[in-house]
């Protein structure tokens, strides 16, 4: 992926900040990354994809993330997308999916509802056979990438479990309706998605069922994702922070040089490392397909999210008013990053689940 590295360099540049305060992304440039199979790159080459490991995928999420959250945030929807086509989709659906995924389609991927959202056991949207077609009906809230998706991974109701549909959002009946003006990732296209009587054919429904289904699916794609996205928000800041306390001079110095200031690089730089170990090591048990993993996942989206947003507090505080102007990369990043601890399971959440863990393993 070194060369889709200085590919995203070159297209994202200085422009982030530009996509950031107009809320949109260039969606010929999603287009064309989509097609080089760079917003899904663990999908297999036999598919169109590049069949990249977690740990390189990582990597560049990471890259793409420390140019531009709202990117990354696309990146991680069609990857939840491709990765639950993957794992619960028959032989058909795969082969009838994932090649749209990597040929410049775009996908994202809905969870959450009004009144289910750390508590997705209150799901209320439905899926119901009817004749030879099936018929969608419900709401999800802020699914990134909506305003920009061809199609869209929905997790609903059965009669008796949860099951995932795709749905093209040209279907009749699906409303797609823009979320304004969002605190960070302003570009990512978030939207509420109304379904009222979506009719779909019965091979939209993939297999497998089970709201366990997206701890092990979706979810974790996206914790793992979201995890390298943070890796990649650390990194500009510990870049902006340093670059401009070795420059600055106040009281004849310059701010590095202040020990008070020394202390907050320090912990950018912690920061930067604990969270790439982190997610180093959930990306190697991921690969492993080790049963681990879940877990593992869950531990670094937290530690990541936990750290880029203290990280994005710290490196605006470094740069003071520099860092304030409007479209600064760290002022940018305070914003992302704070969504980081909400999405993909919020701090309060994965410290549940990690509790959990603890409980049943510690001897
Ligand atoms: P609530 O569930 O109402 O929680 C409010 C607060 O209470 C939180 O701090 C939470 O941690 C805490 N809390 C809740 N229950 C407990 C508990 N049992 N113990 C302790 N604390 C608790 N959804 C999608 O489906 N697809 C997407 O692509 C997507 N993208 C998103 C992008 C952004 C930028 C944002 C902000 C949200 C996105 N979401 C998406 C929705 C996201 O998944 C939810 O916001 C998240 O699950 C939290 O749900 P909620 O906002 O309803 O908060």
């Amino acid at each position: 992926l070194t060369s889709a590295r200085d590919l995203v360099g070159t297209l994202v540049a200085d422009r982030a900040d530009a996509w950031d305060a107009a809320g949109r992304l260039p969606e010929d440039l999603l287009r064309d990354l989509g097609g080089r199979g760079l917003l899904c790159a663990e999908v297999p080459g036999s598919y169109g994809g590049l069949g990249a490991g977690s740990r390189d995928s990582g990597e560049f999420t990471a890259y793409v993330g420390s140019l531009c959250g709202s990117l990354r945030s696309i990146m991680t929807s069609q990857g939840m997308a491709a990765w639950t086509v993957r794992r619960l989709g028959d032989q058909d659906q795969r082969a009838a999916y994932l090649p749209r995924l990597t040929s410049g389609e775009l996908a994202a991927v809905g969870f959450s509802e009004p009144d289910a959202g750390s508590d997705l056991s209150a799901m209320t949207t439905s899926v119901r056979v009817e004749d030879d077609v099936v018929v969608l009906d419900g709401e999800k809230m802020w699914v990134t990438g909506a305003c920009y998706a061809d199609l869209l991974v929905v997790f609903a109701r059965s009669e008796d479990d949860v099951v995932v549909v795709v749905v093209p959002t040209a279907t009749p009946g699906v409303t797609v309706e823009r979320i304004p003006d969002p605190l960070g990732c302003r570009a990512a296209g978030h939207a509420n998605v109304r379904f009222s009587s979506v009719r779909l054919p019965a091979s939209a429904v993939l297999g497998g069922t089970g709201l366990s289904l997206l701890a092990t699916t979706a979810l974790a794609y996206g914790r793992i994702s979201v995890a390298w996205g943070c890796v990649g928000i650390l990194r500009a800041c510990l870049n902006a922070a340093v670059t401009h306390a070795r420059t600055r001079e106040q009281f004849g110095k310059p701010l590095a040089r202040h020990q008070l200031v020394a202390r907050h690089l320090a912990e950018l730089l912690v920061s930067e490392q604990v969270a790439t170990r982190a997610c180093e090591h959930a990306s190697d048990l991921w690969d492993a397909r080790s049963p681990d993993l879940v877990t593992a996942v869950v531990l670094a989206k937290h530690v990541a999210a936990g750290h880029a947003a203290r990280g994005a507090a710290t490196a605006t505080q470094v740069l003071a008013s520099a860092g304030a102007a409007h479209g600064h990369v760290v002022a940018r990043a305070y914003r992302d990053a704070k969504l980081m601890e909400i999405i993909e399971g919020s701090t309060e959440i994965c410290q549940l689940i990690l509790a959990e863990h603890a409980v049943a393993t510690v001897a």
